[in-house]
């Protein structure tokens, strides 16, 4: 029995939080990613793409998604392939790339703001 995570109109970023739950080990599915065409005929938020997890892990996934939200904002920064992110995303996610000069391991010292030089 899956029950409805939360929705957002940025499906990149859904798909973005379903990675981070499923490597949490809580698997996901993204629904409504197609029906975009359809808003106007329903309410914004039925268009809208959804995260549904299992009922069993609606709580800790509400739990992980509050956490992610709550990070600290990070830099957009620019992918080699020419791609533009939000700081939000450790990898390119047109090529695969990872965020330059930055690890998994914690937040950063944001103390070199060079990315910001147009
Ligand atoms: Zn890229």
């Amino acid at each position: 029995m899956y029950r409805r995570l939360t929705s957002h109109h940025n499906l990149v970023l859904l798909d973005h939080w379903r990675n981070l739950l499923e490597s949490e080990g809580i698997p996901c599915e993204l629904r409504n990613r197609l029906l975009g065409s359809a808003a106007g005929e329903l309410p914004v938020n039925d268009c809208e793409p959804q995260l549904w997890v299992a009922e069993h892990n609606l709580a800790r996934a509400r739990q992980l998604l509050a956490h992610i939200e709550a990070a600290p904002a990070q830099p957009d920064w620019q992918c080699a392939c020419g791609e533009r992110l939000e700081g939000s995303f450790s990898e390119c996610w047109s090529c695969g790339a990872s965020a330059p000069m930055r690890d998994d391991a914690g937040p950063r010292e944001q103390d070199d703001d060079r990315e910001f030089v147009a």
